[in-house]
C-alpha cells in the first residue's frame, strides 16, 4: 500500500523518527476512500503540543488547548493535534476538558461519525475501529458510539450528519435518524453561526433535497430560527442544483418558504450585513422578474451578475427550464452590452457638476436628479455627453420650477 498524502509525508516521518506515533486522520482519509478532492490533512499523534513545536521549524500554536499546533511547508498548512479524548460536555458544545491520551483508540473514539474515525499510517495502511469503511461502501451516517449520549455531549453533531449526507449523497443510519429526532430539541442550544454555516453548506451539497428530507423527518428543521412552520413540499421541490451561489440558494429557499421579511430573517440567524444585503436584493428582484420581463432599465439596475442569478432562480423554482435559462441568459448578455452605461461612474457629469448649475446646496434631491439621469441614459432618451446632460438638467431645473 501507498501513502496517498505525499506532502504531509514528512511530517510523519519526523514525528516518527522521534519515536511518536502519527496518522492521518478524518476527513483526508475519508475523502481519500471516497475519490474526493482533499482538502486538509490533518494528523494526530502521541506527541505533545510542546514536542511538535520544537520539531518543526515554521509551527503556529492555533489551539494549543485543545492540543492542535499548525505545520507550515511550502505554502501548506496542516493541523497536527495530539492524541485526545473529551468529556464532562455541560454547555453542550464545548468540552470541559480536553484530555491528552496516549492510544489512537481513544483519539478515534470521540470523533463524531464512522466515516471521519478512520486514520491512515505512513505506510498507507488504514486503522478502522468502527466500521468506517463499509459504512463509506454503504453510503451511511452513523455516529461512533451510541448515537443519543454523541448527539447529547455535541447537538450540532446533528446538523453535521445532515450536512455530509448531503455533501456526500449518503444516507443516515436508523438508530440516528431517532435520536436525531429524539434530541432535536437540543439544536437550540447551539450558537446559530455554526448552525448557518451547516445549513450553508447542507443548501449546497448534491444530495441536498434528500438532506433536507432527513431535517423535516427528524423535525430538526422545526427548532431552528423563523422555521418552526417550514413547509417540507415546498423546501425540497427547488432545484438547487440549477444555483451557483450560496445566496442563491438561500433565496430560493426563504421565497420557498414564504419568508419575506430578510431582515428579521438575517437577524436571526446571525447573518453579516453583506449576506443580508445580497439575499434582500437578490429575493426583492427575483419578485419583480416573477412579474415583469428583463428590459434595459431593470438589468442595468440589477447589475449584469444579479440579472444571471436572477434567471437561475427562476429556473430553480421550474418557471423556465434549463434551455430558456440559457436562451435568458445571452438575452441579458446582450441587453447589457446595448447599455449606453454599466454603472453610474460612467455617466459624463457627477454630482458636482449639477450643484454647480443649479447653484444649490447638495441634499436628498441630488441622488434623486443622479437616479433620474441614469433612467434617462439607459433608455437612450439622453445623450451621454456633458452637453446633453446639461440641457436635460436646465430642462428639468424649469420644470421643477415651474411645478412648484
Ligand atoms: P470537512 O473539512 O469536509 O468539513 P472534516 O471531516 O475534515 O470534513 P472537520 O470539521 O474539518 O471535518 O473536522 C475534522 C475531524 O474532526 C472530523 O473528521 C472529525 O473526526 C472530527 N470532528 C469535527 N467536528 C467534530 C464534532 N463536532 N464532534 C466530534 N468530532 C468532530
Ligand atoms: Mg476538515
Amino acid at each position: 500500500m501507498t501513502f496517498p498524502f505525499k506532502d504531509a509525508a514528512f511530517i510523519l516521518d519526523r514525528l516518527q523518527d522521534h519515536g511518536f506515533e502519527a496518522y492521518v486522520v478524518g476527513g483526508a482519509v475519508r475523502d481519500y476512500l471516497l475519490n474526493r478532492p482533499i482538502h486538509d490533512v490533518d494528523i494526530a499523534t502521541s506527541a505533545h503540543p510542546a514536542d511538535v513545536v520544537s520539531l518543526f521549524k515554521r509551527t503556529v500554536p492555533i489551539g494549543i488547548d485543545h492540543g492542535t499546533v499548525a505545520v507550515l511547508n511550502n505554502g501548506h498548512s496542516y493541523e497536527v493535534t495530539t492524541f485526545r479524548s473529551e468529556s464532562d460536555y455541560d454547555d453542550y458544545r464545548h468540552p470541559n476538558q480536553v484530555v491528552f491520551v496516549l492510544s489512537l483508540e481513544k483519539d478515534l473514539m470521540r470523533r463524531d461519525f464512522t466515516i471521519n474515525a478512520l486514520a491512515m499510517d505512513r505506510d498507507g495502511k488504514i486503522i478502522d475501529l468502527f466500521e468506517g469503511k463499509k459504512d463509506i461502501n454503504c453510503k451511511r451516517i452513523r455516529t461512533v458510539g451510541r448515537a443519543e449520549e454523541r448527539i447529547t455531549e455535541d447537538p450540532l453533531r446533528m446538523m453535521r450528519g445532515m450536512r455530509f449526507a448531503s455533501e456526500l449523497c449518503f444516507t443516515l443510519g436508523q438508530t440516528e435518524r431517532h435520536a436525531f429526532h429524539d434530541k432535536a430539541d437540543l439544536l437550540k442550544k447551539i450558537s446559530i453561526e455554526r448552525i448557518n454555516q451547516e445549513m450553508t453548506r447542507l443548501l449546497a451539497g448534491e444530495g441536498v433535497s434528500d438532506a433536507l428530507g432527513l431535517l423535516f423527518e427528524t423535525h430538526c428543521i422545526y427548532t431552528l430560527p423563523m422555521l418552526k412552520h417550514a413547509d417540507e413540499k415546498k423546501a425540497v421541490s427547488i432545484h438547487y442544483k440549477r444555483l451557483q451561489k450560496d445566496e442563491e440558494r438561500w433565496t430560493a429557499f426563504l421565497i420557498s418558504q414564504g419568508i419575506e421579511d430578510v431582515f428579521a430573517f438575517a437577524k436571526s440567524w446571525k447573518w453579516s450585513n453583506d449576506e443580508r444585503r445580497r439575499v434582500a436584493r437578490l429575493v426583492k428582484w427575483t419578485k419583480y422578474r416573477m412579474n415583469m420581463g428583463w428590459n434595459k432599465e431593470s438589468v442595468y439596475f440589477a447589475g449584469i451578475c444579479d440579472v444571471k442569478a436572477i434567471n437561475r432562480l427562476l429556473a430553480s423554482f421550474d418557471k423556465i427550464d434549463e434551455q430558456e435559462l440559457s436562451n435568458q441568459q445571452l438575452k441579458a448578455d446582450l441587453i447589457w452590452e446595448n447599455c449606453p452605461i454599466h454603472s453610474r461612474a460612467e455617466l459624463a457629469a457627477n454630482g458636482n457638476h449639477f450643484i454647480n448649475w443649479s447653484g444649490e446646496k447638495p441634499g436628498p434631491w441630488l441622488a434623486k436628479a443622479i437616479k433620474e439621469l441614469e433612467r434617462e441614459v439607459v433608455n437612450g432618451r439622453v445623450n451621454n455627453d456633458l452637453e446633453a446632460i446639461r440641457s436635460w438638467f436646465e430642462n428639468r431645473q424649469t420644470t421643477q420650477k415651474k411645478q412648484s
